[in-house]
Formats: structure tokens, sequence, C-alpha cells
């Protein structure tokens, strides 16, 4: 299970991504990478595996 380990690749430079935050109730985490700081956010779909919603340069950064 993938949910586990709460890393990932860069979806910009490819680096390596740490957890940030995680919202066990909103079933949404956030993780930034260690290298460009790009911040990535998942949300867990029916099926329980995360799919990438959005990257954003700053956190807490909506829709414009
Ligand atoms: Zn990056």
């Amino acid at each position: 299970m993938e949910e586990r380990k709460h890393t990932g690749i860069c979806f910009d430079c490819g680096g390596s991504l740490e957890l940030f935050e995680f919202d066990i109730k909103k079933d949404t985490k956030i993780l930034k990478c260690q290298n460009c700081g790009l911040f990535h956010y998942y949300k867990k779909d029916l099926l329980g595996k995360w799919k990438l919603l959005k990257v954003t340069k700053s956190q807490g950064e909506t829709t414009r």
C-alpha cells in the first residue's frame, strides 16, 4: 500500500517529496519538494488511492 510512505517525486523537478501536512479527516495530504519547495496536494479517492490534485508554489494558495 502506497499510502504508508507519504513520499513521492516532484512534479516539476523530480526531487524527493517529504510529508508536510496530513489531514486524516479530509483524506488529504500535502507533500513538499525538498529540492524546489513546491507543494503537492493529494486527496484519497474512493478506491483508497492518492490522487494529485494540484501543485503550488506556496502553501495555502487556492484557485486564483
Ligand atoms: Zn521540486
